[in-house]
């Protein structure tokens, strides 16, 4: 048997890279701990030296979606490691130089949840889970733990907390997840401040209230992950000769224009 370190240096963090070190290292047998720290993740390890040469090999095929290894470094441990089993243990804040992941579209799996009338997560614009949501646009400092981040004063909720500490659970660690119950809710104002009229509370919620309002015509500005889109429909006769002219000022004031596909934008250039 012997003992090692071995750093994980790159996008580790708040991407599910410690529950997949976790279950290398038990499927292995493996006993020590994984850890986040300043500098990406610090793994101590207990094992033959054959087992723990096929952890790192897994460890670099296995790789979550989100998270990119730069270098894994080996060193021997010196000093006794009293572990009975492999343990997530909690982060050490020291000197930070480590990579924080983007934010990320949601996933397919968190989709098809928002989708799934039966899911607790349905029609929750902020589902998100260790392989998609927030990360750099939400974190105030860094180890990546949602007490860093803007996220921290939503408590979770019972559920998302049982989620939270599985170790099975896709929302394992997932630092911003949260419900319905628990989480930031989405919110409706007229740009001028006067309330909406009746039709507009007689939508299914906020997000249908908006599709009607796309559907009438109207601008609407989505703050979301990230930043706020504007948002308006290409097709609706008034917007349509002018979206070349708006994707130029756009330039100007460092904005973006998304369109939705070639078709749209050909017809909203003619
Ligand atoms: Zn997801
Ligand atoms: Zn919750």
């Amino acid at each position: 048997m012997i003992t090692e370190e071995i750093r994980v240096d790159g996008v580790v963090q708040g991407v599910g890279f410690r529950p997949n070190v976790y279950r290398i290292a038990k499927a292995l047998g493996l006993k020590g701990e994984v850890y986040n720290d300043g500098k990406g993740v610090l793994i101590k390890i207990l094992g033959t030296e054959d087992k723990i040469t096929e952890f790192v090999r897994q460890l670099q095929q296995e790789c979550p979606p989100l998270a990119k290894i730069n270098e894994i470094t080996r060193t021997q441990y010196i000093g006794e490691l009293n572990f009975d089993d492999f343990v997530i243990s909690n982060s050490i804040h020291n000197v930070i130089n480590t990579q924080i992941a983007a934010d990320a579209a949601t996933c397919p799996q968190c989709q098809a949840e928002i989708f799934d009338p039966y899911s607790r997560w349905f029609r929750y614009p902020f589902t998100n889970c260790t392989h998609c949501g927030p990360r750099l646009s939400i974190i105030r400092s860094i180890p990546y733990d949602r007490t860093n981040t803007s996220m921290a004063e939503f408590a979770m909720c019972p559920t998302c907390d049982r989620d939270y500490k599985d170790v099975t659970n896709r929302r394992f660690h997932a630092q911003p997840t949260a419900c319905h119950v628990c989480g930031p809710k989405a919110w409706l104002e007229r740009a001028d401040g006067k309330p909406f009229t009746v039709p507009m509370f007689s939508m299914l919620d906020e997000i249908d209230a908006v599709c009607t309002l796309l559907q009438k015509g109207e601008i609407v500005a989505i703050k979301s992950i990230g930043g706020i889109n504007l948002a308006y429909d290409a097709f609706y006769p008034i917007y349509g000769k002018h979206i070349i002219k708006c994707s130029k000022n756009a330039q100007k004031l460092n904005l973006s224009i998304v369109i939705i596909s070639l078709l749209q934008f050909s017809l909203a250039g003619t």
